[in-house]
């Protein structure tokens, strides 16, 4: 889904959208985002009770929510407006994930409430969820393996020692044996490692790791397991020399693992749950932004009128995303051009040094793979305002599924009657 041809409108369809809706706008591939769901399944279709918990933070949009749910995933969320969109759309128990971490007492309520599985990030989570919630039916722990986890350098979380998230491996025989003590009867297995990997080995590690530990604790805790989740993380094709995970490659590691560890170890089914965000969504969505001017200093610049407020990756990390000159899909790429937002800020550039057609003021640009992660990490800064979603149906429709803000949304907040403390009597 990186290479022009593969973009699902050409400008002539550009054109129209853009009379209607001005750019820039994020447009998502509703076919995209479904045949891709299918495929997930699919490879998965061995085992029993698979499914993925979309992670709503790569793309929190209902309508798009809405249309993986239509394809069998749950959600995964880790704050209370996330469990609202779920509930919004119809969602409710075990198709909800919770997991969280640093979590304020009023989310596990409402997690509770929904009757979300709730996937706890610390053994202290123990006595604050009791206290605020209650002692649920089922739980999940989240695992940090610390440095007993060997990967490939560099796509991991950071190291995981270095990072807050999950409990150590002697913590989790006590947190479960604890929750069983409490009558809680049914549990499952969670650890989210990776991010944006694209090895089809990453995944079977860390569900051979899961299918491993579950054996540990089942017989240290005197527990069964229900399910392992193996988190998110599976990454895409950013730049057009890479290639999509291939998912039948992941899934066959991980049936043999599961035959190895589970099935002839006699361990009670697991069921197996993912919680991918960015290749869900990521590939099937583009930011479209019209270049508004041109600039000719020490490096040649295209200004176009999206910025960093609506795709913070490029910025933020360096990220690289593939970008289409609509129309120019033949041209030769003789320029080289920084393409920058409006953003006071000097990182505000989508690419840098990048070979493309020459670009006229009025091009329209699709900045690719802008589904996860993109929209969603939108900010206000600079009074900048997020701009419209729109949804591209399968029969070629466009749907806006979510307007772009006016500065009265910018203003929105101070809509209050102005209540103040009294700090000196
Ligand atoms: C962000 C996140 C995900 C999704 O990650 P992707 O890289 O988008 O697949 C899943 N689970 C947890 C706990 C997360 O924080």
């Amino acid at each position: 889904m990186n290479r022009h041809s593969d973009l699902p409108f050409d400008l002539k369809a550009a054109t129209r959208i853009r009379e209607r809706y001005p750019t820039p706008f994020h447009i998502y591939d509703e076919r995209g985002i479904r045949e891709n769901a299918r495929r997930l399944k699919k490879a998965f279709s061995w085992s029993k009770g698979f499914r993925n918990h979309f992670a709503v933070k790569a793309c929190p949009n209902p309508y798009i929510v809405r249309i993986l749910r239509e394809e069998g995933n749950g959600t995964d969320c880790s704050s209370l407006p996330e469990l609202l969109l779920s509930e919004r759309i119809g969602m409710s128990g075990e198709e909800i994930m919770f997991t969280s971490n640093e979590t304020p007492a009023n989310e596990y309520k409402k997690a509770f409430e929904l009757g979300a599985v709730i996937n706890l990030d610390d053994i202290t989570h123990i006595p604050f969820l009791e206290k605020n919630a209650g002692i649920p039916e089922i739980i999940c722990f989240r695992y940090n393996p610390g440095p007993n986890r060997q990967t490939a350098e560099g796509n991991v979380i950071g190291k995981p020692e270095e990072a807050k998230y999950g409990l150590t491996r002697e913590q989790l025989i006590e947190a479960y044996s604890t929750m069983k003590a409490k009558g809680v009867k049914r549990f499952g297995l969670h650890t989210m490692i990776a991010s944006n990997e694209l090895s089809p080995e990453a995944p079977v590690i860390t569900a051979k790791m899961l299918f491993g530990l579950v054996a540990e604790i089942s017989e240290k805790a005197g527990i069964d397991f229900e399910f392992v989740n193996l988190g998110g993380g599976i990454g895409i094709p950013y730049r057009p020399e890479q290639s999509a995970v291939n998912l039948e490659l992941v899934s066959e590691g991980i049936k043999s693992a599961y035959e190895e560890k589970i099935e002839k170890e006699g361990l009670p089914p697991l069921r197996i749950l993912m919680e991918n965000g960015r290749m869900m969504t990521g590939p099937y969505g583009y930011l479209v932004t019209t270049a508004i001017h041109e600039k000719h200093i020490y490096k040649e610049y295209v200004g176009v009128d999206a910025c960093m407020a609506n795709l913070m990756r490029p910025g933020m990390y360096g990220a690289y995303h593939f970008i289409s000159v609509l129309g120019k899909k033949n041209s030769p790429e003789d320029c080289m051009y920084d393409i920058v937002g409006s953003l006071c800020e000097n990182n505000d550039k989508f690419a840098i040094d990048r070979r493309l057609p020459r670009i006229e003021r009025g091009d329209m640009l699709a900045i690719h793979n802008a589904g996860a992660h993109g929209y969603a990490m939108g900010f206000n800064y600079n009074g900048k305002l997020r701009s419209a979603e729109l949804l591209l149906r399968e029969d070629g429709e466009v749907e806006m599924i979510r307007r772009a803000e006016t500065p009265n949304d910018y203003f929105s907040t101070f809509d209050f009657d102005g209540a103040s403390i009294k700090m000196h009597d």
